[in-house]
C-alpha cells in the first residue's frame, strides 16, 4: 500500500536530503527513488486539470520566485508537486539558474516549467523578447517550457501588444514552450478578458487573494476564461503574509490558499515559498482544502479588503501623485520588504522603477489618497531608504 506524504515523512525526507549531499551543494537525485517518492506522496493530492493544456497538476504548485536553498524544489517535486514556477528577472537570473542546475538530472517529463518574459512596457522588439527567452533557455538548460509567459501585464493593449503576441506564438510553433499565458497583478479582469478576446493564450495567471476589492470581479472574468478553455493559475495568494508591517500578527496563511482554491475554476496556485515549514503548509493544502470555521474567522473577511499589506493595484492612486511616483509598484516593493522580508527582492523591484532622486522628499503634504487607506507617503519613506543600501548587505 503506497503511504502519503504525511508530516512524519516530509521531516523524515528533509532530513534525508540533507544527508544525502544537498548541503554540499548537490543536486543529483537518485531518479527511481524520486519517482517512487513522488508516486507515493501524490497518491492523495488533489489535482486539476489545467485547462485546454491537459496538464493535471496538483493544486499547490511551487513558486520559486524566492527560493534560494535548491532543496526546497527538490523536496517539492520529491513530495509531488510538477509545476515550478520562475521568471527570466528573478533574483536577476539566478533562480533560472538554479533550476536549471537542479532539473537537468530530472526525466524532463517529471515536471512542469513555466518561466515569463517582462518587456516592462509596449516597447521591445519581436527578436529582443525571443533574445529574452533565449538568456533564459540557457540558464534553465531545457530544449521547451511548458508555460511562457507575458509578464506583469494591466490593460487590454498590453496583453494584445502584436510584437508580444507574435514572438510567444512563434515560440510555440517552434516548440520551445508547450503554452503560452499572461501575467498580471492589476487591472487582473481586463487582461484575463484580453486573453480570452486573442483566441492565442491558453493560461491567464493572475493575482488572486482575500484581500483583494475587486474579488468578485476578477472571480467573474476568471470563470469566463475557464470556460473559454484557458488554464488558470493563481498567484499572490497569501496576500503579503502580514496584517501589519512589524510582523506580529501573521495572516493564516493556509486559510487563505484554501479560500483561493474553494473556486473550481482556479486549476492550481503558485504560492512562493522559502522555508520548509510554509512548504509543509502547502502540501497540507493539497490534500485537503476544505475550510474549518475557524480559518473562515481567521481571514477578517468582513474587513479584509482594508487590511494587510497587499496593495490591490488598482491604480487608483496613478494620477493623484503630481510627480507621477509608480506607487502600485512601490507598494509591492513594500509588500517584499515588510511582508515576505525579502530585501533583496524589495529592492530589486525598486531597481526597476527607475526612480530618480528621494521620493516624497520635495512634496509638503501627499496628494494622494489610497482606496485602502495605506499612508502611501509613509510607506515610500520606509521602502524608498532601501535604494541607498548597496545590494551586497540585501543578499
Ligand atoms: S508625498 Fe505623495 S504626492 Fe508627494 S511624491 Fe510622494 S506619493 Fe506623490
Ligand atoms: S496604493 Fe492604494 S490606491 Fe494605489 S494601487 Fe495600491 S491599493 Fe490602489
Amino acid at each position: 500500500m503506497q503511504k502519503s506524504l504525511n508530516r512524519r515523512n516530509f521531516i523524515k525526507l528533509s532530513a534525508a536530503g540533507a544527508a544525502g549531499g544537498f548541503l554540499a551543494g548537490g543536486s543529483n537525485v537518485n531518479a527511481a527513488s524520486a519517482n517512487n517518492l513522488s508516486a507515493a506522496a501524490s497518491n492523495d493530492i488533489i489535482h486539476r486539470t489545467l485547462g485546454k493544456t491537459g496538464m493535471k497538476v496538483p493544486v499547490v504548485n511551487l513558486g520559486v520566485m524566492r527560493v534560494d536553498n535548491p532543496r526546497i524544489v527538490t523536496m517539492a517535486l520529491d513530495g509531488g508537486m510538477t509545476l515550478l514556477d520562475t521568471a527570466h528577472g528573478y533574483q536577476n537570473g539566478r533562480n533560472e539558474e538554479m533550476l536549471g542546475k537542479l532539473l537537468k538530472d530530472r526525466p524532463r517529463d517529471s515536471f512542469y516549467l513555466a518561466t515569463k518574459v517582462n518587456p516592462r512596457g509596449d516597447q521591445m522588439s519581436v527578436d529582443d523578447f525571443i533574445g529574452q527567452f533565449d538568456i533564459s533557455m540557457e540558464r534553465l538548460q531545457l530544449e521547451y517550457v511548458d508555460i511562457l509567459y507575458l509578464h506583469a501585464q494591466s490593460s487590454r493593449e498590453g496583453t494584445l501588444n502584436e510584437n508580444y503576441l507574435t514572438a510567444l506564438t512563434r515560440l510555440r510553433e517552434q516548440g520551445r514552450t508547450r503554452f503560452i499565458g499572461v501575467t498580471t497583478h492589476s487591472n487582473e479582469p481586463e487582461v484575463i478578458r484580453a486573453a480570452i478576446e486573442s483566441n492565442e493564450y491558453d493560461v491567464v495567471c493572475p493575482a488572486y487573494n482575500f484581500t483583494m476589492d475587486n474579488y468578485r470581479e476578477i472571480k467573474q472574468a476568471i470563470a469566463e476564461a475557464a470556460e473559454a478553455g484557458l488554464g488558470v493559475i493563481a498567484m499572490k495568494t497569501m496576500a503579503g503574509a502580514y496584517w501589519d508591517q512589524e510582523r506580529m500578527d501573521p495572516i493564516n496563511t493556509k486559510a487563505a490558499l484554501k479560500y483561493v482554491l474553494q473556486d473550481e475554476n482556479i486549476h492550481t496556485s503558485i504560492p512562493g515559498v522559502t522555508a520548509f515549514h510554509e512548504l509543509e503548509d502547502n502540501f497540507d493544502v493539497n490534500r485537503d482544502i476544505s475550510m474549518t470555521p475557524g480559518e473562515i474567522k481567521d481571514l477578517r473577511l468582513e474587513e479584509a479588503s482594508m487590511g494587510g499589506l497587499y496593495c490591490f493595484g488598482c491604480k487608483e492612486c496613478i494620477d493623484q501623485c503630481p510627480h507621477n511616483l509608480p506607487v502600485p509598484d512601490m507598494m509591492r516593493s513594500y509588500m517584499y520588504a515588510y511582508g515576505y522580508k525579502d530585501l533583496s527582492l524589495a529592492r530589486e523591484t525598486m531597481d526597476s522603477l527607475s526612480i530618480c532622486g528621494d521620493a516624497c522628499e520635495t512634496c509638503g503634504s501627499c496628494q494622494v489618497k489610497c482606496v485602502k487607506g495605506f499612508n502611501v507617503a509613509e510607506k515610500i519613506k520606509n521602502i524608498d531608504r532601501l535604494r541607498h543600501v548597496p545590494s551586497d548587505f540585501l543578499t
